[in-house]
């Protein structure tokens, strides 16, 4: 890796090495640039967008590579930001969990609990049935202490456990309540997956929207180049790591805990093949869930393209996996990153948290903020 050195008549610009090239790192790049820095970004993967990256594949569908990506906020300054790069098209996402052999919506809400039981509650019945179930827990310390102390066992059992143990590999009662968490409960009949106030995909899907930002000619971009093979590399007042942050100390009190996915990407000749967006399976086959991306992305294609997604231990780190055992391990790794001088640490592999979109564009416009103003 090499960055030509220049000088402005303002005198020398500042020069940014910005390692990975998902939200944290495209965002970044882009407000060091416009904050008029030179910025050499990197990614060791051949393309830009991290995660998020989408791409269509051999038979013209767009499809997320890494598993569906559907962006909602309720940060009106996050969505506005990400405007200027990108139009939009509304959509919200729907979700069903397969149990029985039948589909149910899913967050759990009014709708799921009369045909699951065969009632036709009215939404106080429904809160009158949740509190007549649940299990009281107090303090909620884990992901089982979130779903039992509002749905009770049964609900539990049927939508969560087995889920949560294919997912993670660890069952709810070892996961930080945080997890379970970011499902709602509902009595109502909503049946959206996110209720926040700004629920959209790029309009024309998120690799043009990272083009769109990284196209400033105070960014150089450079693809397919690990930074334990650059960090060698003199000249950069600063850098910004967005890789994994127990990679970045060599591992050097062991690895942080990652969860990794499989994705099973298959194209089917028919032009629908589920009711929504996503289909959960949480009592059946290896695999979690299937999304059909055309739901998402609007495509009219004659044919239809599904991801199943199959987590692993071994392979791309995908998820920080919310533990006691594992935050503290990341705070030992956090400890040495606020000494590390010349080197900001942002986005969720290397803040070791589970983000999401909107949240890793937040932690990326405060660092880049609080970059330029030193
Ligand atoms: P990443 O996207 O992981 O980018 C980090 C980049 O750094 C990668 O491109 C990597 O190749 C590069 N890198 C790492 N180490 C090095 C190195 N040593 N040298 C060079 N490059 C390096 N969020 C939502 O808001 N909504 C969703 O619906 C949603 N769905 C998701 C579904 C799945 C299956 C997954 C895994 C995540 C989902 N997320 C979702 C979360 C979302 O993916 C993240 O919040 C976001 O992509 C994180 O961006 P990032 O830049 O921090 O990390
Ligand atoms: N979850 C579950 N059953 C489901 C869906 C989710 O038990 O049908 C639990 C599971 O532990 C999962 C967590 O809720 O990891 C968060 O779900 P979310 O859909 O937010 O996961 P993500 O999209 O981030 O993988």
């Amino acid at each position: 890796m090499s960055i030509a050195s220049g000088k402005t008549a303002s005198g020398p610009k500042r020069r940014i090495c910005v390692v990975g090239a998902g939200f944290a790192g495209c965002v970044v790049a882009r407000e060091l640039a416009d904050a008029g820095c030179w910025v050499s970004l990197i990614d060791r993967r051949l393309h830009i967008g991290g995660n998020a990256y989408d791409e269509t594949d051999a038979q013209g569908v767009l499809i997320h590579t890494y598993g569906p990506h559907i962006f909602h906020t309720n940060a009106e300054r996050i969505s506005l930001y990400l405007s200027r790069f990108t139009q939009w098209r509304p959509y919200e996402h729907r979700v069903q969990a397969v149990v029985g052999g039948t589909n149910y919506p899913f967050p759990i809400n009014r709708d799921t609990v009369n045909r699951l039981y065969g009632w036709d509650l009215d939404e106080a019945g429904v809160a009158a049935f949740f509190e007549r179930v649940r299990e009281p827990r107090d303090p909620v310390r884990s992901s089982e202490d979130v779903v039992l102390n509002s749905v009770g066992r049964d609900l539990y059992e049927k939508f969560f456990l087995n889920y949560t143990r294919k997912q993670w590999g660890l069952p709810p009662s070892e996961l930080k309540a945080g997890v379970a968490a970011r499902v709602p409960v509902r009595t109502n009949t909503d049946d959206r997956y996110f209720t926040d106030s700004f629920q959209a995909m790029p309009l024309h899907g998120y690799t043009r929207m990272f083009e769109s930002m990284l196209d400033h000619p105070g960014i150089t971009l450079q693809l397919g180049v690990d930074y334990a093979d650059a960090r060698g590399e003199r000249g950069f007042d600063h850098i910004v790591y967005t890789g994994p942050i127990d990679s970045y100390f060599d591992r050097r009190f062991g690895p942080l805990p990652y969860r990794s996915l499989r994705f099973e990407h298959v194209h089917l000749p028919q032009e629908r093949f589920q009711p929504v967006g996503t289909v959960n399976y949480p009592n059946d086959h290896e695999f979690t869930r299937i999304t059909e991306f055309k739901h998402l992305t609007g495509q009219v294609h004659a044919g239809t393209s599904i991801v199943r997604e199959y987590p692993h231990a071994e392979g791309e780190p995908y998820y920080p996996i919310p533990s006691d055992d594992n935050d503290a391990l990341y705070e030992r790794y956090r400890e040495l990153a606020e000494a590390e001088t010349g080197v900001t640490f942002v986005g969720r592999l290397a803040q070791y948290r589970y983000l999401n979109m909107d949240q890793v564009v937040g932690s990326a416009l405060a660092a880049a903020k609080s970059l330029i103003e030193r």
